[in-house]
């Protein structure tokens, strides 16, 4: 397994590549057994070095290392603790995905990737303040749900088995708002029906894409 560490750099560096993120805003952390390791606090994610990352103990909350970490540290070892199997979170700052949601604009499923990736449905919350208990409370009740959660004047929050699939539905989240909003220029969208849906979920080569996403390059 290529190293933790390397990982979150090249995640980190992926979503500054794809505008999800701008100057030091967003954040993002991985697990591996009993330790997070999480971005430090004042850095752009495309600037952190192997050694910065900050590591910490999941159970007891003991903090390694000099620098300080994410002031969203909270929000993110909460969505550990009441998510055992995933190993990633990735918090952003999308423009596109702001903006809609800032104006009350939910994202809903109107193509096939959707489903097999977002889910069925994206929960979107109310405005909370930031870096702290009020944060973590509103998105650790989402995640204990939804592999994606979408908050209202701040960003979206995913998480995944891996890096690779919490930022495949962080990239695709920020994908489909620019398509929503392509759409509702042009004209009404249509979205996909409930048996549209259960349709996707029942494909089994969305089963096999949804395998390669949970593996580590
Ligand atoms: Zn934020």
């Amino acid at each position: 397994m290529e190293n933790i560490r390397k990982q979150l750099c090249k995640y980190g560096r992926l979503v500054i590549e794809k505008n999800l993120a701008a100057g030091p805003g967003g954040n993002i952390s991985a697990r591996e057994k009993n330790f997070v390791y999480l971005s430090p606090s004042g850095f752009a994610l495309d600037e952190i070095k192997e050694s910065q990352w900050v590591k910490v103990d999941l159970k007891t909350g003991k903090q390694y290392g000099k620098l300080k970490p994410t002031c969203e540290i909270s929000m993110h070892l909460g969505c550990y603790i009441v998510r055992p199997e995933i190993n990633a979170v990735i918090h952003t700052h999308p423009p596109y995905t702001l903006g809609l949601i800032s104006a009350g604009v939910g994202l809903k499923p109107f193509y096939p990737d959707f489903v097999a990736i977002l889910g069925r449905e994206i929960p979107m919350v109310e405005y909370v303040i930031p870096a702290g208990e009020e944060i973590r409370q509103a998105v650790v009740e989402q995640i204990k749900k939804y592999n994606v959660v979408l908050l209202k004047n701040h960003g979206a929050v995913c998480v995944g088995e891996t890096l690779k699939e919490a930022f495949a539905r962080a990239w695709l989240v920020e994908e489909t708002a620019k398509m929503q909003m392509a759409g509702m220029i042009a004209g009404k969208i249509r979205y996909l029906t409930e048996k549209e849906i259960e349709g996707i979920e029942n494909l089994k080569a969305e089963d096999y894409r949804k395998a390669l996403l949970k593996t580590l390059e």
